[in-house]
């Protein structure tokens, strides 16, 4: 196996070990994907993360022809298809946490009640309407709930989280996590306050230089 390959199989293995402790998962609920070449690397279905190793992960094409011992996750429709209309992402990740999933059943957006909806693209953090997991219904709700954006919630389901790497999909999926806590909880408190759209343009154009940066280096 090429040294590429058996990287980003080590990356998925790690990453699916963070799912739990950051709340995006329980038990084996959620799944993750990165692109390799014209295939995808994806988890196997149904196999509990601690137990999970990088033989374990399966190789797919975009025609879902799979190899590998184990079978791969029953969502692989909407991996392959937001790979395939999406270039700008590398990586997916699918959990079911308890706050985006409790807005999920609710079958709520989230609106922009904190400037950082901004990492998820756009004023609003779609919900895709209702199909049964694992089917091409859902993959078809699912790509319209991403329209112009990274990151969305599935009804009655969980969230999808996307990135240019595995790990900036994880980063957007803890922060997807925490702005449906901070929605409902503020629901709990009162009536939230919604930022218009220009300061959430604002924002995302803000988050594009946004990051450590170093001292300039002195030109004389
Ligand atoms: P898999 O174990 O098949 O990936 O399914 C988990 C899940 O979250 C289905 O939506
Ligand atoms: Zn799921």
């Amino acid at each position: 196996m090429h040294a590429d390959e058996m990287q980003k199989r080590c990356s998925i293995v790690a990453a699916c070990r963070r799912m739990e402790p950051l709340g995006l998962s329980h038990g084996t609920s959620g799944n993750i994907s990165v692109r390799h070449g014209n295939r995808l690397l994806i988890t196997p279905s149904g196999v509990p993360y601690d137990s999970l190793s990088q033989e374990d992960i399966v190789s797919i094409d975009y025609d879902g022809n799979w190899q590998g011992v184990l079978a791969p996750s029953s969502e692989w429709r909407f991996h392959i298809d937001i790979m395939q209309s999406r270039k700008d992402v590398n990586a997916v990740v699918h959990g079911h946490p308890l706050y985006a999933t409790s807005l999920a059943i609710c079958r709520r957006e989230i609106p922009a009640v904190h400037y950082m909806i901004a990492a998820a693209g756009g004023a609003t953090v779609r919900c895709a309407d209702y199909a049964t997991f694992g089917t091409q219904a859902l993959s078809v709700n699912v790509l319209i709930a991403l329209r112009e954006r990274k990151c969305c919630l599935l009804a009655n389901h969980g969230m999808i989280a996307t990135g240019a790497t595995l790990d900036r999909a994880i980063w957007l999926a803890s922060e997807l996590e925490n702005l449906a806590h901070q929605y409902v909880i503020s629901l709990t408190i009162g009536q939230p306050h919604i930022l218009s759209d220009s300061e959430i343009a604002k924002n995302i154009a803000l988050f594009e230089n946004y990051g450590p940066k170093k001292q300039p280096e002195d030109a004389g």
